[in-house]
């Protein structure tokens, strides 16, 4: 993840990582390569824009011309500004309450089904916790199935009901089932659609307000770019969420959407799904990334 973007940025780098004399027209031209990275990264232009002004600004603040290795600093400041755009610190699952509910929104095929069992595994594993995986895709059957797959490879239950067709109550019957059997955790995997309609915004709505949930995690493929940040943007208005699960940055992903989506909707990033394995969820930090983006 991030090649394209870490290769760009370290050769822009290269020249100024040293201690030679660098000029203003230098940092200024620096930023140029910066800005351009970003956009090839499918980093929204706005913000790619504003990011190297400040870096720039903040540079030239710092004196970094008359500095010992102005290079470095300059290298410093911009991983220091891009773990800021990220959101600064890792930003934990409120995992309160018995059970603790977590819902999952985001369109069909983001990987809303593979990173509900993901997070399954995550919280038995990491956080010493019993949870539900519920099945709330009410129009495929074969949802449900792969959800109870899912939770097969995970070993973790998984609550529904092909019978009943409101999702409100299966996912409040499941949350009644947890309390009785003594899981404290619930997972509920919603339906998607392959793009925004309101139905399935109506339907995430209803189940929000139904559960009142801990965390409502916003789920999105971060292959598709800008498409990525316009969803999260959309979804954020309805859902008012509390977190994102960038999917997909195992392959050859353009990682702009990390920096984006949480410029844009000011929602953190809370974890990152790389790979269709169960393991392949790691919690985000954004000053990792940072080292990640900068090498
Ligand atoms: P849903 O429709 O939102 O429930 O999406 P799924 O969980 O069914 O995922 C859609 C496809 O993406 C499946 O083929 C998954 O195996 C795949 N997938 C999900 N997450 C990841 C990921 O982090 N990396 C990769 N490479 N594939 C993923």
């Amino acid at each position: 993840m991030f090649e394209n973007l870490q290769d760009k940025l370290e050769r822009s780098f290269k020249v100024l990582k040293g201690h030679g004399q660098i000029t203003e027209v230098n940092v200024a031209e620096t930023m140029k390569e910066v800005r351009r990275s970003l956009l090839d990264a499918d980093v929204n232009f706005k913000i790619a824009k504003d990011f190297t002004n400040r870096v720039k600004d903040k540079a030239l603040g710092r004196d970094v011309l008359n500095t010992v290795s102005p290079g470095q600093l300059l290298v410093k400041i911009t991983h220091e500004e891009l773990t800021e755009l990220m959101g600064s610190e890792h930003e934990e699952l409120d995992l309160s309450g018995d059970p603790a509910v977590i819902l999952m929104a985001g369109l069909q095929g983001s990987g809303k089904t593979t990173h509900s069992g993901k997070l399954a595994h995550f919280l038995k594993n990491k956080k010493g916790k019993k949870p539900l995986l519920v099945a709330c895709d009410v129009y495929r059957p074969a949802a449900i199935d792969q959800l109870h797959v899912v939770g097969e490879q995970v070993g973790t239950e998984v609550y529904s009901n092909k019978e009943e067709k409101d999702p409100v109550k299966i996912a409040k019957d499941a949350v009644e089932y947890a309390k009785q059997n003594g899981f404290n955790a619930v997972i509920v995997d919603t339906a998607g659609r392959l793009a925004i309609d309101e139905d399935m915004m109506n339907e995430i709505s209803s189940l929000k307000d139904a559960l009142n949930p801990n965390e409502t995690l916003f789920v999105v493929d971060a292959m598709t770019g800008q498409d990525a940040v316009n969803t999260a943007k959309e979804f954020n208005q309805r859902l008012d969420y509390e977190g994102v699960i960038l999917t997909k940055l195992d392959g050859d992903t353009r990682g702009g959407a990390a920096l984006s989506i949480r410029a844009v909707v000011q929602k953190p990033i809370k974890f990152i799904g790389t790979g269709e394995k169960m393991d392949a969820l790691t919690p985000f930090h954004p000053s990792r990334m940072s080292d990640r983006i900068l090498g």
